[in-house]
């Protein structure tokens, strides 16, 4: 077959000009990518090889190779891995299939220092070779496959892809060095960038000086090792490896779990949010080992999805070797040492929760949204999950604990209130809160969309209901306002005129409507849309009208606040009588207030446009 020429992928190609141009100081790092990826080459075959031992073809002492030739200037990386085809060729190095990350690319503003940062969290794996070469060479062949193929690109955009008949199982990468990077050739460059960033992979690698090969790094798994002889750089650079991640971990948790069920887990907990977290599949990322044998980094059955975003390993001594994938599911071992993982997670985090340096607001700030799925997912771990939680309120800025929210709630105060919407800012300026704010009575403010489904879910805290301020039911009545409170309070509107002009503004709405009333809670806003007991909170309703999971809208019912002017005077002017125009036109202003007030638009925009034109020129005209 005669040499194809192919382009890269669009968002390749951008991250190839990021890579080159702009990039990291420590361009060593390539190095560290590439033997990573020889790993995962070598760890996939080992585990193939357990159902097809024909695959190894006699060779299963598996190996990593350096060889540096200073008079050609090229570096290479071999391993006797998996390898790859024609098509593995193409789709692997030619395009990036990780889900999001067209979207992510598409963050990239073209600002150097920026852009370093977001792709210092994203990792560029194979691209980064094109840090320190002006070519590279892939010769490769697919184990159990007997055609070869060679990979050359100078990364600007194109590669070429053709037969190469005498390569070997594996992959043998070289990278022809630009003139400014000669240095990675040296013996001593080579060991301590090994040392530094891959002492932990688990095979040899091995490198080439004259006549001799010899391994360079420890070569043992790190989870193996006894903690006492494990750096703190050797952990965060073996989560690098594991989570692909390129930040520090926030939290480190290497332990043997033994008695009935045994195995080793070496978990992390990444310090800062990777950009596929919220990606629909909910997938969890632990790689499962059986014996030291790499099974699969998918296995569902591992952690429950709410704990996604924990990385690492764990390696059982209990399952087979020869485990399957179907094996996996329903699997009673699988089981038990997912019960451990959760038990131990929720530990560390309920021990950092309580320690003052345990910066847990960090942890809660990436991943809190992630961990409240778990209230409602996991019934048994929901009050250790609630007890995890922090929560913004209208007291201050500060994070809450659902316990410090209990301890302070006001005299004749049933109930913990919540408010949902999509932002703080907004959501602390809401005319719902306003007679919560007057009384004192702290509300927590839920931003999460994940929120609108646990408020619902969970029953109770330490006897506590939680309502939402939306809902109609929310009743200040009972709670005892501050002292003096009252006396500031400002004149309400007779009641017969109140209800004069309820019923005008009813039968001016009709069914646009479910009712009107007179409100509670507010203090300076005129109106308000409220929720009725039952029906959906507005917030959710917007939400699952965004994916289209309803359709229409709900009506609402609409408070009017008996103690402000506008409200006050329009009581008068209608029991006064011969207003029914006007009371048509502010009924509807009104409404379409409140609505604009929830972040909606007004229902006609016309008609509301017209009706403020014209009485902002009745108030020109005085
Ligand atoms: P990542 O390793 O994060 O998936 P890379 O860009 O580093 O991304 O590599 C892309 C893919 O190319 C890998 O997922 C793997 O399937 C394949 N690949 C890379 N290096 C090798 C190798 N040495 N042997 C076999 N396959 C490889």
């Amino acid at each position: 077959m005669a040499e194809e020429k192919r382009q890269f992928q669009a968002e390749v190609g951008k991250l190839l000009d990021i890579v080159v141009h702009s990039l990291y100081s420590n361009k060593e790092i390539f190095l560290r990518e590439l033997i990573s990826n020889a790993s995962d080459a070598c760890d996939r075959l080992r585990y193939a090889a357990i159902t097809q031992p024909d695959l190894l073809a006699g060779e299963s002492d598996f190996q990593i190779r350096l060889i540096p030739d200073a008079a050609a200037g090229t570096l290479t990386i071999i391993d006797n891995g998996i390898g790859l085809n024609h098509d593995d060729l193409i789709n692997n190095l030619g395009t990036i299939a990780k889900s999001g990350t067209a979207e992510f690319l598409s963050r990239m503003t073209g600002d150097d220092k920026k852009d370093v940062n977001l792709i210092g969290q994203f990792g560029v794996g194979f691209y980064s070779a094109f840090m320190v070469a002006e070519e590279v060479t892939v010769v490769s062949r697919k184990a159990g496959e007997t055609t070869g193929w060679r990979w050359v690109s100078d990364g600007k955009g194109e590669f070429t892809v053709a037969e190469a008949p005498d390569a070997a199982r594996g992959a043998a990468i070289t990278l022809k060095l630009r003139e400014a990077e000669k240095e990675f050739v040296e013996a001593f460059r080579l060991k301590s960038i090994v040392k530094r960033y891959s002492d932990h992979i688990a095979i040899p690698v091995k490198l080439k000086e004259g006549d001799t090969e010899e391994a360079i790094n420890s070569a043992s798994a790190l989870w193996t090792r006894p903690k006492s002889e494990i750096t703190p750089e050797q952990y965060k650079e073996f989560y690098h490896h594991v989570a692909h991640a390129f930040d520090e971990p926030w939290s480190t948790l290497h332990y043997k779990a033994e008695g009935a069920i045994e195995y080793t887990g070496l978990l992390y907990i990444p310090g800062s949010k990777p950009f596929d977290i919220f990606h629909p599949d909910r997938k969890q990322h632990l790689k499962l080992y059986v014996r030291r044998v790499f099974i699969t980094e998918d296995c569902e059955e591992l952690l429950p999805p709410y704990l996604r975003f924990v990385r690492g390993v764990v390696d059982s001594q209990d399952l087979p070797l020869n485990v399957s994938r179907e094996m996996l599911q329903h699997n009673p071992v699988l089981a038990k040492i997912r019960t451990g993982l959760v038990k131990k997670v929720l530990g560390e985090l309920k021990k950092k929760s309580e320690d003052a340096d345990g910066n847990f607001a960090t942890f809660w700030e990436a991943f809190g949204a992630v961990l409240k799925e778990g209230i409602y997912e996991d019934f048994e771990r929901r009050e250790d999950i609630l007890e995890l939680c922090r929560f913004r309120t209208t007291a201050g800025d500060g994070l809450v604990t659902l316990a410090e929210y209990v301890a302070r709630m006001k005299e004749g105060q049933e109930a913990i209130y919540t408010i949902t919407g999509d932002d703080i800012d907004q959501l602390k300026r809401s005319p719902q809160l306003e007679g919560f704010v007057a009384k004192g009575v702290e509300v927590l403010l839920l931003t999460d969309p994940i929120d609108e489904f646990w408020v619902t879910a969970v029953p109770k805290y330490q006897e506590k209901e939680f309502r939402s301020v939306a809902a109609a039911g929310a009743d200040l009545g009972k709670v005892k306002a501050p002292e003096g409170a009252d006396a500031a309070k400002a004149e309400e509107a007779p009641a017969d005129e109140i209800t004069t002009l309820i019923a005008a503004m009813k039968l001016a709405l009709g069914d646009k409507v479910k009712d009107v009333r007179s409100s509670e809670r507010l203090t300076s806003s005129a109106v308000c849309l409220v929720a009725d007991a039952g029906d959906m909170s507005m917030h959710l309703e917007k939400l699952l009208r965004a994916h289209r999971q309803v359709e229409g809208e709900k009506i609402r019912i609409l408070e009017i606040n008996p103690r402000h002017a506008l409200v006050r005077n329009l009581a008068a002017k209608v029991t006064a009588g011969g207003t029914s125009a006007l009371v048509e036109d502010m009924a509807a202003l009104l409404l379409d207030q409140a609505r604009i007030l929830e972040g909606e638009h007004p229902a006609d925009p016309v008609a509301f446009a017209q009706r403020l034109s014209g009485i902002m020129e009745k108030g020109l005209l005085g």
